[in-house]
């Protein structure tokens, strides 16, 4: 196993957009804090891991920065000392969190790296979507974070958002002005049981047309690239030595664990999701006395499910994908899988070759990344 996710079910209200598993009754997070150190214990005690090969540890939500400071130490303790090759601890913040005293003890715990949810400069869109802080708030947080010492800070923004006020481009110079050395960015989507969602359904709020949202995304892509970062995943932008660990495990198809309610995790086999309800998941684990009692779905990938993961993941990549490898690992290539797919994506250059049997989608059609992907899984 080289990474480890662990969710944090909590948030102060909730985001409009957002579908992510989480509560904002937080009366339970004193449960919560032994329920994801007892599911940790049940996981060692089960597989009696070597995490010597543990790479990555990242916790995610949900707001890990409201969290308890106790219930993030009692979880590194448990980790880090066994763990000498973890290169990256990340944690998810939210700029309202973001204190000198909490900084301090983010560090001195072995947490290494932030990823602060910024979401936009433009007040009127932080307001739409709820968020809890201004923009000034995200600025000072990333220079709060700087000046305590954290080296490794990445930021979220989301683009493709209506109620615009201030030119995309303008946002992205406040963003480089930063001292972070990541960028996540993804577009809006529009979630089923959100607050979104319910007004897009009835009719009441309208989003930004498709081309909008792509010239948003090839103004990103220009404007990073001029600023010195590498744009390394479809959504995910680096400076050197900013590259997120834990992030390219996922896209790798390498083995992580997933601790907490809605969590999901990969053995290199299967798959499996923790039950996403903090009561269920509090009351299964105080109940369990073995990794058989933890509250998880378990699905085993088909050969043929591995291979479409692959695929989409890869070619999400700037290193995209390597002909020999599908060969080697599936008995199968995509060139030979879907020939005449293939054999157009390359005419209409939307697949280019970068080295000898390495394919990936151009910057300027990952864009379309996913829906390039789907047109060459096999059934
Ligand atoms: S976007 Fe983040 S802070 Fe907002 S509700 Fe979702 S998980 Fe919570």
């Amino acid at each position: 196993m080289f990474g480890i996710y662990i969710h944090i079910p909590f948030c102060r209200t909730a985001c409009h957009y957002c579908d992510f598993h989480f509560s904002t009754n937080t009366q339970t997070m004193g449960e919560m804090e032994a329920a994801l150190v007892k599911e940790l214990e049940l996981r060692i005690q089960a597989e009696q891991p070597d995490f010597s090969a543990l790479q990555s540890i990242y916790f995610g939500g949900g707001t890990p920065s409201l969290f308890e400071l106790s219930g993030l130490r009692g979880l590194l303790t448990r980790l880090l000392p066994d763990a000498p090759n973890c290169r990256e601890v990340t944690l998810e913040a939210n700029p309202e969190d973001v204190t000198e005293e909490r900084l301090h003890a983010w560090l001195e715990m072995g947490i290494n790296r932030l990823s602060i949810g910024l979401q936009s400069f433009d007040q009127k869109q932080l307001d739409w979507m709820n968020r809890q802080h201004s923009a000034e708030d995200a600025t000072q947080a990333v220079q709060l974070a700087a000046d305590a010492g954290f080296q490794h800070i990445s930021a979220d923004l989301i683009y493709g958002l209506p109620s615009r006020t201030v030119p995309f481009r303008e946002e992205i110079n406040r963003f480089v002005a930063l001292p972070v050395d990541h960028l996540s960015a993804y577009i809006l989507t529009v979630e089923d049981r959100t607050v979104l969602g319910n007004r897009v359904e009835r009719g009441i709020q309208p989003i930004p047309e498709d081309g909008d949202v792509s010239a948003e995304y090839q103004i990103l892509c220009q404007a990073m690239s001029a600023e010195g970062f590498e744009h390394y995943e479809v959504s995910n932008w680096a400076k050197p030595g900013g590259r997120a660990v834990h992030n390219q495990h996922y896209w790798s198809g390498l083995p992580y664990w997933g601790i907490g309610p809605g969590a999901h995790g990969f053995d290199g086999a299967s798959r499996y999701a923790n039950v996403a309800n903090n009561p269920k998941y509090i009351k299964a684990l105080t109940a369990a006395t073995s990794a058989l009692g933890l509250p998880r779905e378990i699905e085993t990938l088909s050969p043929t499910d591995r291979y479409n993961e692959s695929l989409m993941t890869g070619l999400r990549t700037a290193k995209g994908i390597e002909l020999i490898d599908f060969a080697k690992q599936f008995g199968l290539r995509p060139d030979v899988a879907e020939p005449e797919v293939w054999g157009r994506f390359l005419n209409q250059g939307l697949i280019a070759e970068i080295g000898a049997g390495r394919y990936r989608i151009p910057e300027s059609r990952w864009v379309m990344a996913d829906a390039i992907a789907a047109e060459l899984f096999v059934a």
